[in-house]
């Protein structure tokens, strides 16, 4: 599978039992899903979404929201327990262009995203235990 470097959006080709074992990017060596959430931008975005064959998904926060500030220990912690989702953050702030093209209507929102399509979202600060049930739900349902 096709995993894109968060640090210089290389493409990586990494077979997929190789996950689990921290990959490293061939080009600038940073981990490839690294398990702490990365940055997504306006900049970054579409090269990353659009060649990454790892579900991804993304918090859509920003500096003001209480509610973003009290799910980022959570989200940062669920993200150690899955090498196989790409957790990202977009500062909604930041990228107003991004933040419309989601539609976004409150926040924090999560999107989990395949292959360039959303497949579910959820509003709301979720804890731990919520986030990892809600996101096992998403994964295992048919598509
Ligand atoms: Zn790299």
């Amino acid at each position: 599978m096709i995993i894109v470097c968060p640090e210089c959006l290389a493409k990586n080709r990494v077979p997929e039992e190789k996950l689990t074992a921290n990959p490293a990017c061939g080009q600038c060596h940073q981990a490839l899903v690294p398990l702490a959430p990365i940055e997504l931008n306006e900049q970054n975005f579409s090269q990353f979404v659009t060649h990454s064959d790892l579900p991804i998904l993304i918090d859509l926060w920003a500096d003001w929201c209480g509610p973003c500030k009290m799910m980022a220990p959570h989200f940062a912690n669920v993200a150690k327990l899955y090498p196989n989702v790409v957790f990202a953050k977009i500062d909604t702030e930041a990228n107003p262009r991004l933040s419309a093209a989601f539609n976004v209507r409150s926040i924090p929102t999560l999107v989990l995203m395949n292959k360039s399509n959303e497949i579910a979202r959820i509003s709301g600060a979720l804890r731990s235990s919520e986030l990892q049930k809600w996101l096992d739900q998403q994964l295992n349902a048919p598509s």
